[in-house]
């Protein structure tokens, strides 16, 4: 299986619950050590010749990918008159293209081995909403049209395709965020309590488990509550 963004926060969690369970894994990053018994694949999700080369490297060391996380993500927060189009691109160009990629080059073997999972991290914020997130809520929201169109074209060939919605999850992501912005988020949890990178990988364990083969195109939210609804 590939997880990209494998070496942090909830990917690497990801990674060692895939590990515990037998997997083979390999993580797809831009530096860092990985989990031990994980392969390190140095790629920015952003280059399509990296993406190439890691897919390469990865079946080379563990087979063809019947597995893939599509989990890579960056923020780059600010209020719409202020957000650049760098701004824009940049977080496009890894959330949104950067899972394409992957996916895309996944699907091959997949197709081919007619059985696969791709599970794509979302967001509560892609279909809630979020101020000063335009870029990064646009670009989370986008993933469920993508997994719901995968689903229609590959449904067939044994593949689905999801989207596990994280709510606020203690992280790097969500370590910078103001006190004040956690404590209004804090207000907004039903479950009155942040998330932890464990509760996001058991999500993303069971839609790529064999007992989740007729569950596909579908938003597993993991958010305490916040997204109800939406
Ligand atoms: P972190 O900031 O802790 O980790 C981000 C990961 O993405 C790192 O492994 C990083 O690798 C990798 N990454 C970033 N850019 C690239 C790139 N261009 N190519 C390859 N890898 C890249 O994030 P989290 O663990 O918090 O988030 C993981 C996912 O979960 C993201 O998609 C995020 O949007 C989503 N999410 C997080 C929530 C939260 O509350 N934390 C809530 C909802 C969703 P490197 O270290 O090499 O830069």
């Amino acid at each position: 299986m590939v997880v990209t963004g494998g070496n942090r926060g909830i990917g690497q969690a990801i990674v060692g619950r895939f590990l515990a369970a037998g997997h083979r894994v390999a993580s797809f990053d831009m530096g860092g050590e990985p989990a031990t018994g994980a392969l390190g694949v140095n790629c920015n999700v952003t280059d399509a010749d990296q993406v190439e080369a890691a897919f390469k490297q990865a079946e080379e060391a563990n087979g063809p990918v019947e597995i893939l996380v599509a989990n890579a993500g960056i923020t780059k927060d600010t209020l719409i008159l202020r957000m650049s189009d760098a701004d824009w691109d940049a977080v496009i160009n890894v959330n949104l293209t950067g899972a394409f990629r992957v996916a895309k080059r996944a699907a091959k073997s997949m197709i081919r081995g007619r059985w696969g999972r791709i599970v794509f991290t979302g967001s509560v914020v892609g279909l809630y909403g979020s101020a000063g997130q335009v870029n990064y809520s646009s670009s989370k929201a986008a993933l469920v049209g993508m997994a719901r169109s995968l689903t229609r074209e590959i449904g067939g060939r044994g593949v689905t395709a999801n989207v596990v919605a994280p709510g606020f999850i203690e992280t790097d992501m969500t370590a910078v965020l103001p006190d004040d912005v956690i404590a209004k988020y804090l207000a907004a949890i039903p479950a009155a309590r942040l998330g932890q990178v464990a509760e996001v990988a058991a999500a993303v364990e069971f839609l790529a488990s064999e007992e989740a083969g007729f569950i596909s195109g579908a938003v597993l939210p993991v958010d305490g509550g916040l997204g109800m609804g939406h």
